[in-house]
């Protein structure tokens, strides 16, 4: 495949990297990242993965674009309001860059779909945007149980935190949090409120950790706890070690089917 004039122009700035150069800019459009939720994390990160020429790019989200959302959800704008989110985004997307295929799924992720969604495309990589531990762990054992990389993270008021995924690379999410916390003590965005900037700052290092994974360049959050709090302004990386116990990736694996747990109420009806 040969770029054109205007693919040439692009991703001049890509392509003039030794570290990715076309043959970089040819994987990257070859690729495919499957983002699972349009919200605080999921917008920035499907923003500049298709800008980057990511060539597929699937979204998953059931919900509407809410006026509360346009805070920090950058991919939508005021006249979205009430549009699917997947709709939304995907308008964006095709409007900043046309190379890119986006593959929309109008779905609440549980048991019963995210496998065919992850194989809808053979997704290479999974970046989790979404908001709930249930969706979390969630993510987290079907990447585990179909051998995918994928990037968690989590924000909450002045705080983030992200970890990539590699099979056979570091632990896995359940190797650290081991079960969801019960839903009645977690506070949500709604209920404890977060920074807009929050969800730029850890939704563009997942969308750097997926480019970094299809590139093959650096170091991945592999095995590393990367926390950010805004108001003091520090990064910390937290060593990971491996859990040979873990319920889902260890040497005896008590989990082998996915599991749907309960969410808070004020979740399902945000
Ligand atoms: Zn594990």
């Amino acid at each position: 495949m040969a770029f054109s004039n205007e693919q040439m122009e692009r991703y001049s700035r890509h392509i003039i990297l030794k570290e990715v150069g076309s043959k970089g800019q040819k994987k990257l459009l070859a690729s495919k990242v499957l983002i699972i939720g349009t919200g605080g994390l999921g917008a920035p990160a499907a923003m500049y993965l298709a800008a980057a020429g990511v060539g597929t790019i699937g979204l998953v989200d059931y919900d509407h674009v809410d006026l509360s959302n346009l805070q920090r959800q950058i991919i939508h704008l005021t006249a979205d309001i009430n549009k699917p989110k997947v709709i939304s985004g995907k308008e964006t997307i095709n409007n900043m860059n046309p190379d890119v295929n986006v593959v929309t799924y109008r779905e609440w992720i549980s048991s019963t779909n995210i496998t065919d969604i992850i194989k809808d495309q053979d997704y290479d990589f999974i970046i989790d945007g979404t908001d709930n531990f249930p969706a979390k762990f969630l993510i987290n054992d079907a990447c585990v149980l179909l051998g995918k990389p994928f990037s968690h993270a989590g924000i909450i008021r002045f705080q983030g935190q992200t970890m990539t995924y590699v099979p056979r690379q570091g632990p896995c999410y359940r190797c650290v949090f081991k079960n969801p916390p019960p839903p009645e003590v977690v506070p949500t965005c709604k209920q404890a409120g977060v920074l807009g900037v929050m969800g730029g700052i850890i939704g563009t290092i997942q969308a750097t950790e997926a480019l970094k994974y299809i590139l093959g360049l650096g170091n991945l959050l592999t095995g590393k706890l990367l926390t950010f709090d805004a108001l003091t302004m520090e990064f910390r990386k937290i060593k990971l070690p491996n859990n040979k116990k873990c319920q889902v990736c260890g040497e005896e694996p008590s989990i082998k089917e996915l599991i749907d747990y309960d969410q808070a109420v004020c979740e399902l009806k945000r």
